[in-house]
């Protein structure tokens, strides 16, 4: 007796091969019926036995795709319906909740063909299947079919076509598909004659040469050298005016990643699957690598090749492979804080000066996409930047909140949220505002992800900061706005990735810098929080930051502002000992705090790092973002004899980090190795911080904290940090798939954008 059952799945099923999957599975169990893509479902008619229905409903979770992610399955029994056998239906499309899936890396069927002779793909740069692709990179309009992709340019040749529309091949309902007769073509760009085969030839002749060459990859272009060779990777560095800043490197195979890095399994599956980020690794002793990819660094940026045309750069069979190194720098082509750029246009008014050559192709980049970058925090992935292959992803909050919102994000390291029914979709990263071509990348990408999505935002949620440019983008949109002070908006992305549902909790924001309520730069705050708001319980001792932004990039100028406010004798003549500033210097410095100005007060994390590797003479200024405070982790890591110093407890408002900024400059004084006196640094902040919780615990009842803020990419100090908390009895929130820096702001905006539009949720 045949019955029948009606069946959505919701969650990450379009471009995933997940109707071919269905169809294969009800044959196999002799089921009649149809799948189809409903946008924001697959919709599934399944007849038969009640035996291999229910063995069909079990294995739709278990078997499915490896690119699927599964959210919610639901199953109801039918009237039996007429039907044959059991078909594919083409898409319709309907409203609702939209997965866009993320782009996904080359599989290893597909880079078995590519390197196999007898495969008509044989040395493909585009070759792809229904399990990794250009996805969200490529895609015009939902739902996700070829002719609303960049593909819609490459009409598919009949043998392309056949696998396209047979659900028995590897290709079946695969967009991207196309070969060599068909797909799209690489060229030189400015010698567009050169194509094809040619073209790659000439690339790496170029970098075998130790030249710089553009390559055009799945959501923008990298500058690419041989890591190598120390003279190709100082000259990237010189043209692309980035003195310090670590290069990732992509490393031809694992066994090359082994040669120059240490590795767990943990992050070797990362490395090696099909997302493949960005991995921050440990750089073994004998690495050979040149130096000038990531100076005085003990760590190393990783990936493995992603797409195709990055494969074949490394290996194309012929006799250039024996002369190509096994690890290229692939740093974003960009200008130094310009968006990555995505066309040729743009690829040749910004980046055709950095390098020698730029290898491009005519399948279009409609959203770009930078690499995602990912260290590693007690043994899970700790993201630093969340992009291609991560995002547009959606988070669910279980909490039930309907209306559709966004959040537009931090002022730095940019991304924006689109939300709606409790699913957020953090964008691909967008990057800093201070650049006029990433305001306009933002705007473009918010009408592009909206689109994508269907979300009409009822709500916008931006900074307290009224002058920064994302706020301006924000009122653009004509939307009611709501503004989310800085550290309450990184707590609140915080309790989003953690998925909190319960009231009240502790958030300690350790950060750079943000606007705060008071008109202070806050950046070392403990607020208790909730959905709706939150009250600033204690901050980190203030003090004068004088220079505006020069002091957010020269610590020594912070450093010289807590010795005058110290106020010893020598005060002049100590600055100048210690490598700090001249006493003329200093008494510019003095005067500024003295007069306030030019000088705000400030409590925030991040340029209380910088102060105290001013002072030890690790750096006395930055030229990236978080180098100063780098430089300190990496000496604190290299002492294991400090053990955490005496220090006075909190008080209740203030956070004595004064006291330890004192002793350090004892410390200093001593003539202690700036070694033990980092580690000191970084055992005393964390005595400090945990001690303030307790204080707040006893006051306030509340025992979860969530850590976040970027000066929690720190992840020594973020481990001390939580070790004590979980020992004094904390439970403890911490990030993972989402950044804690200002790239996660956007999800935490989003969230309490959504909870504001449900004041009884
Ligand atoms: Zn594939
Ligand atoms: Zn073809
Ligand atoms: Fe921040």
């Amino acid at each position: 007796m045949n019955e029948a059952l009606h069946i959505r799945i919701y969650g990450v099923v379009q471009g995933v091969g997940f109707r071919p999957f269905v169809s294969r599975l009800a044959d196999r169990l002799g089921l009649t019926g149809s799948v189809a893509n409903r946008g924001s479902y697959v919709e599934v008619h399944a007849q038969g036995t009640p035996d291999a229905l229910e063995e069909f409903r079990a294995a739709l979770e278990r078997e499915a795709p490896p690119r699927s992610a599964i959210l919610k399955v639901v199953a109801r029994p039918e009237p039996p319906f007429d039907a044959d056998r059991f078909a594919i239906i083409e898409s319709e499309h309907e409203a609702g909740d939209i997965f866009v899936s993320p782009d996904i890396a080359t599989c290893d069927l597909c880079r078995d063909e590519l390197y196999d002779p007898r495969n008509r793909r044989y040395l493909h740069p585009f070759i792809n299947c229904t399990a990794c692709g250009p996805r969200v990179t490529i895609l015009d309009a939902m739902p996700y079919d070829r002719v609303r992709t960049s593909m819609a340019d490459f009409p598919m040749c009949p043998e392309c076509e056949y696998e396209y529309t047979h659900p028995e091949t590897r290709r079946y309902d695969a967009q991207p598909v196309c070969c060599n007769d068909c797909g799209p073509e690489l060229y030189l760009l400015g010698d567009e004659a050169t194509r094809g085969r040619a073209a790659l030839d000439a690339a790496r002749r170029t970098l075998i040469g130790g030249g710089i060459v553009a390559v055009k990859g799945l959501g923008g272009f990298h500058l690419a050298c041989d890591a190598r060779n120390p003279q190709a990777v100082e000259r990237l560095r010189r043209l692309k005016r980035r003195p310090a800043k670590p290069f990732a490197v992509m490393m031809r195979d694992l066994d090359a990643v082994r040669r120059e890095c240490g590795t767990t399994p943990a992050q070797e599956a990362l490395l090696t699957g099909h997302q493949k980020p960005i991995l921050l690794l440990k750089r073994r002793q004998d690495s050979t690598l040149a130096d000038a990819v990531a100076p005085g660094n003990p760590s190393l940026g990783v990936m493995l090749p992603y797409a195709p045309v990055q494969m074949l750069l490394f290996r194309a069979d012929d006799e250039l492979d024996a002369r190509m190194t096994d690890a290229l720098v692939m740093t974003s082509g960009n200008l130094s804080g310009a968006p990555i750029c995505r066309d040729d246009d743009g690829a040749h008014a910004e980046i055709a000066s950095f390098c020698d050559l730029i290898l491009s192709h005519n399948r279009l980049i409609r959203l770009r996409c930078d690499d995602s970058v990912m260290d590693f925090l007690e043994g899970r992935p700790y993201m630093i930047r969340r992009s291609r292959g991560y995002a547009p992803l959606p988070f669910l909050l279980s909490d039930d909140l309907p209306g559709q919102v966004l959040g537009i994000g931090a002022e730095l390291k940019n991304t924006f949220c689109p939300a709606k029914d409790g699913l957020l979709y953090p964008s691909p990263y967008i990057g800093d505002m201070a650049d006029l071509r990433s305001v306009n990348a933002l705007r473009e990408s918010i009408a592009r992800l909206d689109a994508l999505l269907e979300v009409r935002p009822a709500l916008v949620a931006c900074d307290l900061h009224p002058r920064y440019n994302t706020t301006a983008v924000a009122r653009e949109l004509g939307l009611p706005m709501l503004p989310l002070q800085h550290h309450y908006a990184h707590i609140l992305s915080c309790m989003a990735e953690n998925d909190w549902q319960g009231g009240e909790l502790l958030g300690l924001a350790c950060d750079g810098t943000g606007y705060g309520t008071d008109g202070s730069i806050w950046g070392g705050e403990l607020l208790k929080c909730n959905w709706r708001g939150f009250t600033r319980l204690a901050a980190i001792a203030p003090f004068a930051q004088p220079g505006g932004d020069a002091s957010a990039r020269e610590g020594w100028r912070i450093a010289a502002s807590m010795l005058h406010s110290l106020a010893p004798a020598d005060a002049p003549a100590l600055a100048a000992e210690l490598g700090l500033c001249t006493p003329a210097e200093f008494a510019v410095i003095a005067t500024m705090c003295d007069r306030r100005v030019n000088t705000v007060v400030s409590t925030s994390t991040g340029r209380l790092f910088d102060a105290v590797a001013a002072l030890l003479g690790l750096r006395r200024a930055s030229t990236f973002e978080g180098e100063a405070a780098m430089a300190l982790q990496f000496a604190a890591e290299n002492d294991d004899t400090a053990d955490a110093p005496p220090l006075p407890d909190c008080d209740g408002g203030a956070i004595p980090t004064d006291a330890l900024f004192r002793l350090i400059l004892q410390g200093r004084r001593d003539g202690l190795p700036s070694t033990r006196l980092a580690r000191l640094f970084h055992l005393g902040l964390a005595d400090l911080l945990a001690g303030a919780c307790r204080h707040w615990r006893d006051r306030t009842r509340l025992d979860t904290v969530a850590l976040s803020g970027g000066v929690f990419q720190n992840t020594l100090l973020t481990r001390l940090l939580a070790d004590r908390l979980r020992r004094d009895g904390f439970r403890v929130l911490l990030h993972s798939l989402v950044p804690p820096n200002d790239g996660g702001i956007c999800l935490g905006q989003a969230a309490a954008a959504l909870h504001h539009l449900n004041p009884g949720a």
